[in-house]
């Protein structure tokens, strides 16, 4: 979710940067927490990430390097192909991973990570036990992602005897809201696509990876090549490892063409990642194949591509499918990049479903969990909860304190 300062206008990220780790503490960008950071004896056991989202981990970089992250191998995998395109970025040195409902002990605490339905790859809840008490965070979650199974199996066999339920409420504030499967959105862009006689462009983050799997998905079912950049490929390819039925570039996907751009290809050639820049060669599709014939594909984009489609010729009139929040829209270069595309004759689509619960599932996991308090996370709408929860709601503030 977007990140916002105390006032609720929009985080920016870049301000961090010019202050000292004091300075954040004093105005609760960074938790006020003695022996955490780089300029303190260590005090801290460890530090959990749920999952690979900037607004998980992105001040990460802050924490002491000799505390150990424990999170997802793939989590890591991510956050290190993150870096290496950014340029800058959380670097883990002591990273022990997890699994899906293995339990381990840190210090006198017990975790247990739970994997959820998200729209971020490899993200887990935690059940935290110690001192014979249990806290449920449940991270991001949904149940109409392509991992629904994983919820139903969660609500099936909850951990019992909760305390406490740190719970998201990304979408609490939308009752109205049942958010679309995966599915439906794949037969929307099958209709889309099929009947575009151009070239259809998409644009949405290149580590959704149930919706990269929908729009190749989409393409397959519709005769289309899917064409990703170098980024995408970058972490399909890393990801394949994890997940056996993913699809990236290869000789067993030969819908899916990898599009270079000299920005991305220099990333990996001077980070010694030549051979995945000989391999993704292998799948190669260049400017004039597009140009050539448009209506076969079904190409990845961004504004920071727009350079690249200035260059490619016989491409208006095509389709534009954002395939994200549409809040991120009223970014002032969204919405230049969407004027630009509707200017060239694109036909502009929102198709998008949430990485987040809506109330039914929300209410799904509180009935099935049976905290003895249920405490707001993750949410703009704190104060909703009480009205939709027969359970107890404890209202936090960050820095607050509670004995459990
Ligand atoms: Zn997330």
């Amino acid at each position: 979710m977007p990140l916002v300062n105390k006032d609720g206008s929009e985080f920016d990220s870049r301000n961090v940067e010019r202050k000292s780790i004091g300075e954040l503490r004093k105005e609760a960008i960074l938790p006020d927490i003695d022996g955490f950071y780089n300029i303190d004896t260590v005090k801290v056991d460890a530090v959990l990430i749920s999952h690979p989202h900037l607004d998980h981990y992105g001040l990460g970089h802050f924490v002491n390097t000799k505390i150990p992250f424990y999170l997802g191998e793939a989590t890591h995998k991510l956050i290190d192909i993150t870096r290496l395109f950014i340029g800058r970025g959380l670097e883990i040195s002591k990273a022990h991973y997890f699994d899906h409902r293995e339990t381990l002990s840190i210090g006198d605490l017990t975790i247990t990570p739970y994997l959820n339905d998200h729209s971020g790859f490899n993200a887990y809840g935690f059940l935290i036990e110690g001192d014979g008490k249990r806290i449920y965070y449940t991270g991001d979650f949904r149940a109409h992602g392509r991992k629904e199974g994983i919820f139903h199996q969660f609500v099936n066999d909850p951990p019992a005897n909760i305390d406490c339920l740190l719970m998201e409420g990304t979408n609490i504030g939308n009752v109205e809201k049942t958010c679309q499967k995966e599915e439906k959105l794949e037969d929307e862009l099958i209709t889309i696509i099929n009947e575009s006689s151009k070239l259809t462009l998409f644009q949405t983050s290149g580590q959704n990876i149930d919706r990269l799997v929908t729009f190749f998905r989409a393409c397959r079912r519709s005769n289309k090549i899917l064409v990703l950049d170098i980024y995408t490929s970058t972490v399909l390819f890393n990801l394949f490892k994890f997940r056996n039925t993913l699809p990236y570039p290869s000789k067993s996907f030969p819908e899916i063409k990898v599009f270079f751009t000299k920005f991305h290809a220099d990333i990996l050639g001077k980070n010694d990642h030549d051979k995945l820049l000989y391999y993704f060669n292998n799948f190669r599709v260049r400017k004039e194949d597009i140009e050539a014939n448009p209506e076969k594909y079904v190409m990845i984009t961004r504004p920071s591509m727009k350079y690249i489609l200035d260059k490619l010729n016989n491409i208006d009139g095509g389709d534009y499918i954002y395939s994200l929040w549409g809040g991120y829209l009223e970014k002032e270069w969204e919405r230049q990049f969407k004027d630009y595309l509707i200017n060239r004759g694109f036909e502009f689509h929102h198709i998008h479903t949430s990485g987040h619960a809506d109330l039914k599932t929300l209410k799904k996991m509180v009935n099935a969990v049976n905290p003895k308090w249920i405490i707001p996370i993750h949410t703009f709408n704190s104060r909703d909860y009480e009205e939709h929860f027969s359970h107890p709601v404890k209202v936090m503030q960050d820095g607050e304190t509670l004995n459990v």
